[in-house]
């Protein structure tokens, strides 16, 4: 199979499904590439490249393979975090050199191609989306468990084109501080990753309370706790807060990651505590996945394979969200005949609940109508199946389409 084919057969290498040499390219660069986390904020100054400095430094001292990818246009500031200012990465013929950090971190930033440290570089659009590519499928990345992004801030269009070159994998740690504006901002950030079909790993609190060089303390200063309440108010994960420490300020400006060097301050721990579910987040998506047996390696061994089908008024719904129960049906893969139907009714309808509670019913493939590119990813983590574009019919007639391999998918008519 030619890496990176679009194409059903996946060895066309482009000559049938119209994939381009550079979209083939940059599939077989990401194909290479565990996890990738984008780091966003709704503005500048919260803490943006820090914590995604911090972030990737901690994948890769617990032993990671991690790739850090700086793409703030307007202030790449990765290269001086880690004292790599003055580094120049190789550029080969078709492919660029990242500059190693340590024994497990591998770092691109715009800010290695920026001649002199005070020009102002002018980017102009198509530019700066064609770097951004550029830097993911050109940079010899290698084998990665994670590729950690430090995006622009905003929701414009160089965060849309990072998520989009990146793929709908891709998912997004938001990084805000306690006040009130910066929150309505992490709320916009929120929305802008569901309209692009990109799961939110979470947000993260930082400059929440201050850290007192005398005694170690974290005071409560300012507000704080306005990130979590946000994340719960939005249904996504809180990762956690940070404290404003000086010590991160004169890291930053002296160029070493914090937690490179200290583990046992107030930060440190809270930083570490972050990456934590990440780490553990690797293992358990790679597991469950491959816990689930392949529908495919199913139907030819034999043994039993559940469906689950969105229903309202007895049809296949075509919008997932909205369906009023699900059908489940278990087939014995052998004989490909339904032996054994059931409705049940999932509980009410809140982002990501369905995908959990469709896995807990022991379900391997669904059959929807429509389903938002969100939903489809969640499932994927969860190790179930997902087919959408499937006609509003019984669900059985539909499942037994399925298995007789007669199914026809149309349009996913709900994508968001
Ligand atoms: P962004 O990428 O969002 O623009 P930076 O990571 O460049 O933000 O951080 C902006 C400034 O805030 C830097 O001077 C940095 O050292 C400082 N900073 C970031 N996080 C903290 C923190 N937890 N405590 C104190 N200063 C911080």
């Amino acid at each position: 199979m030619s890496e990176g084919c679009n194409c059903s057969s996946g060895d066309c290498s482009g000559k049938e499904c119209g994939a381009s040499p550079e979209d083939l390219k940059l599939k077989k660069t990401l194909g290479r590439i565990r996890h990738k986390i984008v780091v966003l904020s709704g503005k500048g100054g919260v803490g943006k490249s820090t914590v995604a400095v911090n972030i990737a430094v901690a994948l890769a001292l617990a032993g990671k393979k991690v790739g850090l990818l700086d793409v703030d246009v307007h202030g790449p500031s990765i290269p001086r975090l880690l004292s790599l200012g003055d580094m120049r990465p190789h550029i080969g013929k078709d492919v660029i050199e990242p500059i190693p950090w340590g024994k497990n971190l591998w770092v691109m930033s715009l800010g290695f191609m920026i001649p002199n440290k005070t020009d102002a570089v002018i980017w102009r659009g198509p530019v700066k989306m064609g770097l951004i590519k550029q830097f993911v499928q050109d940079v010899a990345w290698g084998d990665l468990d994670f590729l950690v992004v430090d995006c622009p801030p905003g929701t414009g269009d160089e965060p849309l084109s990072a998520l989009q070159i990146l793929g709908q994998d891709a998912r997004a740690i938001i990084v805000t501080t306690p006040q009130g504006v910066a929150i309505d901002d992490v709320r916009r950030s929120v929305t802008f990753c569901r309209q692009v079909g990109n799961p939110v790993l979470g947000v993260i609190e930082n400059m929440s309370g201050f850290a007192c060089p005398a005694c170690g303390a974290v005071h409560d200063i300012f507000s704080s706790g306005g990130g979590e309440d946000l994340a719960r108010e939005m249904g996504v994960a809180f990762l956690g807060r940070i404290p404003m420490d000086p010590e991160v300020v004169r890291s930053g400006d002296e160029g070493f990651p914090l937690l490179n060097v200290d583990h046992d301050s107030a930060t440190a721990k809270a930083m570490n505590a972050i990456v934590k579910p990440l780490l553990s987040l690797a293992g358990s998506l790679q597991e469950k996945a491959a816990d689930q047996p392949k529908v495919e390696e199913t139907l030819a061994k034999g043994g039993t394979i559940r469906f689950a089908v969105p229903v309202a008024g007895g049809k296949l719904c075509a919008h997932f969200g909205h369906c009023e129960k699900f059908a489940i049906l278990d087939v014995d893969a052998g004989s490909k005949k339904i032996i054994s139907a059931r409705l049940e009714t999932p509980p009410p309808h809140e982002p990501g609940v369905l995908p959990k509670w469709i896995a807990e019913q022991g379900v391997n493939l669904v059959l929807a109508g429509g389903m938002g590119a969100r939903a489809q990813s969640l499932f994927t983590e969860q190790g179930v199946r997902v087919i959408v574009g499937a006609p509003s019919d019984d669900p059985d007639k539909v499942v037994e389409q399925y298995l007789a391999g007669d199914l026809v998918t149309g349009e996913n008519i709900c994508d968001h």
